[in-house]
């Protein structure tokens, strides 16, 4: 097993335990975009599952988006030979996406949209009760960032997300997985990688921004990427300003009194009644 094999397992495993996201009889849909992040989710998955005492069943999930130039010989047989159970579902969302997206706009929002449903429809109707991403540690501080910056929220990509009809749940097992780790895996195993580029979409120019600003940050403080990680795991309610996750309206209600250092702290109340019993009021004390 190379070093970076091992950090990389050592990475999913302690995030698939942190979040709980695997359980026996689990049977987990593996989505396979042809990509760097899910072949090494794949290949990961499959090794952790070897080590584990659970039972759970993995199943790869490739779609065919029918996109210009998509071939998946290489693909099908790299999963062939590892022997993983898997499926390339053909749905033309590509035609789709360029009847509905104006010349110039980046398709991504709603190509990224179809295929979400049509993966949670087959989910659906084969039983799965997990869906698996392959999204990784920079996805999430990205996210994060984007959404701060962009639409006025505080949000990434969860480990783990009940969907909204509530029949799945997405984890993402690469949560704690650097980028620069996972391509430097995808060239040590020589992935059969499918170019995420025919669809001919423009570079997402926010994204690639944002990752820009992450990376010149960390050339100061190499902690920045992991600390940016750290941060979407450790919020404190009370520091934001989101009056459904704090009450400040009524911390008035949270007061303690304050008690002077040195000052005698209040009778016991037999002793008061005594005291007042002979006529001496308690504040002259
Ligand atoms: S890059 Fe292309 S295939 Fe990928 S999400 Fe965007 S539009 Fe879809």
């Amino acid at each position: 097993m190379s070093r970076i094999e091992k950090k990389l397992l050592h990475y999913t495993g302690r995030a698939i335990a942190d979040y709980n996201m695997i359980q026996n009889g689990d049977r987990v849909l593996v989505c396979v975009s042809g990509g760097k992040d899910s072949f090494t989710m794949l290949r990961l998955l499959h090794l952790l599952r070897m080590r584990s005492n659970k039972q759970f069943d993995l199943f790869a999930l490739t779609l065919d988006q029918a996109q210009p130039g998509w071939d998946d010989t290489e693909l099908k047989g790299w999963l062939d030979r590892y022997g993983y159970a898997h499926e390339v579902l053909h749905r033309d969302t590509y035609s789709v996406v360029i009847d509905k997206i104006p010349d110039g706009k980046t398709y991504c929002s709603l190509c990224s949209r179809l295929r979400r449903g049509h993966i949670y429809r087959y989910a659906k109707d084969h039983g799965f009760n997990k869906v698996a991403l392959g999204h990784h540690r920079d996805d999430l501080i990205e996210s994060l960032l984007m959404s701060i910056l962009y639409s006025g929220e505080i949000r990434s990509m969860p480990p783990k997300l009940l969907t909204n009809d509530k029949h799945h749940i997405v984890i993402r097992p690469l949560a704690y997985c650097q980028e620069a780790d996972i391509i430097a895996y995808a060239g040590e195993q020589a992935f059969p990688i499918i170019p995420c580029n025919l669809c001919g979409s423009q570079k997402n120019m926010t994204r690639a921004r944002v990752k820009e600003l992450i990376a010149t940050l960390a050339q100061d403080n190499p902690k920045v990427p992991s600390n940016m990680l750290n941060a979407i795991g450790n919020v404190r309610q009370s520091q934001l300003m989101d009056e459904n996750l704090w009450n400040y309206k009524d911390l008035e209600k949270e007061l303690v009194p304050y008690q002077k250092p040195g000052v005698e702290t209040r009778q016991a109340p037999e002793k008061q009644s005594k005291l007042s019993a002979i006529g001496v009021k308690s504040e002259a004390i």
